[in-house]
């Protein structure tokens, strides 16, 4: 049995997307253990030094960068390094990251990158990018076991391009989707500098209206969270914003649920017009439910917005 290591952002059946990896490597025979940090904060890399220092014999280590459900972002940069001087292999789920926050695949040494078109990328949902390293490459070359599965398997994918061979047939309109949506993002080379904008101007603008934010740090600034108003239930805020504004906010996932709001500003919804509309909605939302707020969400937004030019 090969020893595996999972991150986990929340106790066992709450860091939803942890959790997924659980299952994932236990379904492929894997022996996976946990890392259960703080679920306030992002993983700190110096507590993940100390610990690899006693403890570091694992085939490899899955982490998510941007943990959707509560908007952790972890510093991939930083932790993914210091794996690697273990030779411990990195696998990062970036799906809710990618192209809202920076991320140096090879300088972070990542070994396995996955993202998905529907995020920050937005193009239609269907796709799923990967990015190998060498080393990663080696591994499955050189594996005893064969892998148990066809589609799953990235060996299939190996030189489809060159050979033009595909193990299944093209998804040809997604893949013209993906064209436009990558021309998009390179034609616009403020993106992650607006998605910073808009994430601190949205956190401001809810913490001084006396909203609470969900995390203490580690934001990422693809998606903010803040906690439920106690006097008010999450369902019915996602209900006034749906039926009266036409916006769809979300609620959470696991021991999240009902607990928190996700204001989602990745990719095409990181945009000032949409923002400032989603910032109007949700303080009539509230103020509608009975939650006094002190600011204006709209007006402190706006002003943040011009302030952090
Ligand atoms: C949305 C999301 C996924 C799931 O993507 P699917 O395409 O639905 O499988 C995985 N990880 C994270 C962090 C996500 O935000």
């Amino acid at each position: 049995m090969k020893s595996l290591w999972i991150f986990i952002k929340r106790r066992v059946n709450n860091g939803v997307f942890g959790k997924g990896f659980v299952e994932f490597v236990s379904m492929y025979g894997g022996v996976p253990r946990l890392y259960t940090v703080n679920d306030k904060k992002p993983i700190d890399p110096k507590s993940l030094e100390t610990f690899l220092e006693k403890d570091h014999d694992y085939k490899y280590a899955t982490l998510v960068h941007c943990d959707t459900p509560s908007g952790i972002l972890n510093d991939v940069g930083a932790l993914c390094p210091l794996l690697d001087k273990y030779g411990i292999l990195t696998v990062v789920d970036s799906v809710s990251a990618m192209f809202g926050e920076e991320l140096r695949v090879d300088d972070a040494r990542i070994d396995v990158l996955c993202g998905g078109s529907q995020k920050a990328v937005s193009a239609p949902p269907g796709l799923a990018f990967v990015t190998i390293s060498s080393r990663a490459k080696k591994v499955m070359a050189e594996r005893k076991v064969p892998i148990a599965s066809f589609y799953a398997n990235l060996r299939i994918f190996e030189n489809y391009y060159e050979e033009k061979w595909f193990p299944y047939t093209m998804p040809v309109s997604d893949i013209y989707g993906l064209r436009a949506a990558v021309e998009n993002i390179a034609s616009d080379v403020g993106m992650l500098a607006r998605h910073q904008r808009i994430g601190e101007a949205c956190r401001r603008a809810l913490t001084e209206a006396g909203l609470n934010l969900h995390l203490e740090s580690g934001f990422s600034n693809t998606v903010t969270v803040f906690d439920v108003p106690k006097e008010v239930l999450a369902r019915e805020i996602l209900q006034i914003m749906r039926d009266k504004h036409g916006i769809m906010l979300a609620g959470s996932l696991g021991s999240l649920d009902g607990q928190v709001i996700r204001i989602g500003h990745m990719g095409s919804n990181a945009n000032i017009e949409d923002m400032t509309e989603t910032m109007g909605a949700l303080d009539d939302t509230l103020r509608s439910l009975g939650i006094s707020l002190k600011e204006d969400l709209r007006e402190r937004f706006r002003y943040y917005l011009d302030a952090l030019l």
